[in-house]
């Protein structure tokens, strides 16, 4: 896949036969990423969704490396210390423990990158692989850098021994793991009758459902976890796998790869002997394999919600297929999800290109009667996130507190001519109204 912004050529997912010609065809090799830049000599100056070239390359960043942090608060503060003394242009989420770093990003190119390379320089980072894909603009609305834990797995987390590669899942090329899928058999592996009695290789999805929901693999059943948190990571086996054979393959999947280097941990310790995850997770296969066994978009967690399964949201077809039907009335679905747009409700959901207008955003009915409504901001009909209302109500707050006062002062007008009325005081008509209030 390929983009062309003004002279800056932004190339993702080619091998190496694409690599020669495009050094053929006179573009040189700008920064090192996992989706290469590519720019014609004269510099970077083009514009993904800023116009050509007016502005910066945008991308949206993610990494993660799990390996002993011995303290996690110094690493936090060099961080800071980096990041403000170079005055990067970068959004998101930094989460730094014990067990190394998490982090999704988005700014421009340059800085994303300047910022990951020099993680590569810390002790015990320099095999941190990050990956980039062009996005329009930042996808996140600030940059927070914490000392917290690199995903949301109850207490757990802390005693799993997810630092200890031999004790996570082996790791499978995008290659590897497309030939493995077609050992799966499609979606009638995920009707759940198949779980036992058989050795064929078992694909599960340690996502959220709502994310199966936007879209999965094929042969890969619905999670049962809203929130990966819930996931069980005691005795209880995920999702029903009491019968699976622990010796049958088990190829786990998601978005990035950290949360199945985790889980795989928790899998290992229930007696799980084969285990495999996919290298980079779904965005490094759509990436390097394409759309193959995948079906509908990608959910990510920043500000777009979704992305199409080319990865690219600056190329915007305008329409982002989803699994799950629309939530209202059946339909095929389109992505990304939505909050319902009563406040007090909030529910995620998905729903079809007609349902969105007709129901004012909300998830039902009954939702469009409720008092506390979310407005449309944008005239594609998307409605403002949560904390867009907030700051609406407070708008809202502030409108209310100057009617008051206004009243207040209509008020004591009212209250002065009524009493200069009782005394005989005949008041001059044409009088501004402040003067007479200062009488
Ligand atoms: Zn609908
Ligand atoms: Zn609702």
């Amino acid at each position: 896949m390929e983009l062309q912004h003004g002279r800056t050529k932004v190339e993702v997912g080619m091998g190496k036969r694409k690599t020669a010609q495009m050094e053929k065809r006179g573009y040189q090799r700008k920064a090192l990423t996992t989706g290469t830049v590519y720019c014609m000599s004269g510099g970077q100056n083009g514009g993904a969704g800023h116009g050509v070239g007016d502005g910066p390359v945008y991308c949206v960043m993610n990494f993660y490396h799990l390996v002993d942090v011995e303290n996690k608060e110094e690493e936090l503060k060099a961080h800071e210390g980096f990041l403000s003394e170079e005055k990067l242009d970068i959004k998101g989420r930094v989460f730094i423990s014990e067990h190394g770093v998490n982090a999704q990003l988005s700014g421009p190119e340059k800085d994303a990158v300047q910022y990951a390379e020099w993680i590569k320089t810390r002790p015990k980072f320099s095999d941190l692989h990050y990956r980039t894909f062009p996005c329009p603009g930042h996808a996140f609305p600030k940059l927070i850098v914490r000392n917290k834990a690199l995903v949301s797995l109850l207490r757990e987390m802390d005693t799993l021994p997810v630092t200890e590669p031999e004790k996570r899942a082996e790791k499978v090329s995008p290659k590897r793991w497309k030939a493995m899928l077609e050992e799966v058999g499609g979606d009638e592996a995920a009707e759940g009758k198949d779980k036992k009695g058989t050795m064929k290789p078992l694909l599960i999805d340690v996502r959220n459902d709502y994310e199966w929901d936007t879209g999965h693999f094929a042969g890969a059943e619905r999670p049962e976890e809203y929130n990966f948190i819930e996931t069980p990571v005691g005795k209880e086996v995920y999702n029903g796998l009491e019968e699976v054979d622990r010796e049958r393959p088990i190829m786990m999947y998601c978005t990035g790869g950290i949360r199945c280097d985790i889980y795989s941990t928790v899998m290992r310790k229930q007696g799980f002997k084969n285990l495999y995850t996919l290298e980079g997770g779904i965005q490094n296969y759509l990436r390097e394999e394409g759309e193959e066994h995948w079906k509908g978009s990608l959910y990510v967690f920043d500000s777009r919600m979704a992305v199409p399964p080319h990865l690219d949201s600056t190329k915007n077809d305008g329409y982002l297929p989803a699994v799950s039907p629309c939530a209202i009335c059946g339909a095929t679905a389109e992505a990304p999800h939505l909050n319902c747009a009563n406040v007090d409700c909030n529910k995620l959901f998905l729903a079809c290109e007609e349902c969105k207008p007709k129901y004012y955003g909300c998830c039902c009915e009954k939702c469009t009667q409720a008092p506390r409504l979310l407005r449309p901001i944008k005239k594609d009909g998307y409605y403002a996130k949560l904390h867009t209302y907030k700051e609406t109500d407070e708008e809202l707050q502030r409108q209310k507190r100057d009617r008051e006062a206004l009243e207040e002062k209509i008020r004591r007008k009212k209250e002065a001519a009524a009493k200069a009325a009782a005394e005989g005081i005949i008041l001059p008509a044409k009088r501004k109204s402040k003067k007479y209030l200062k009488q």
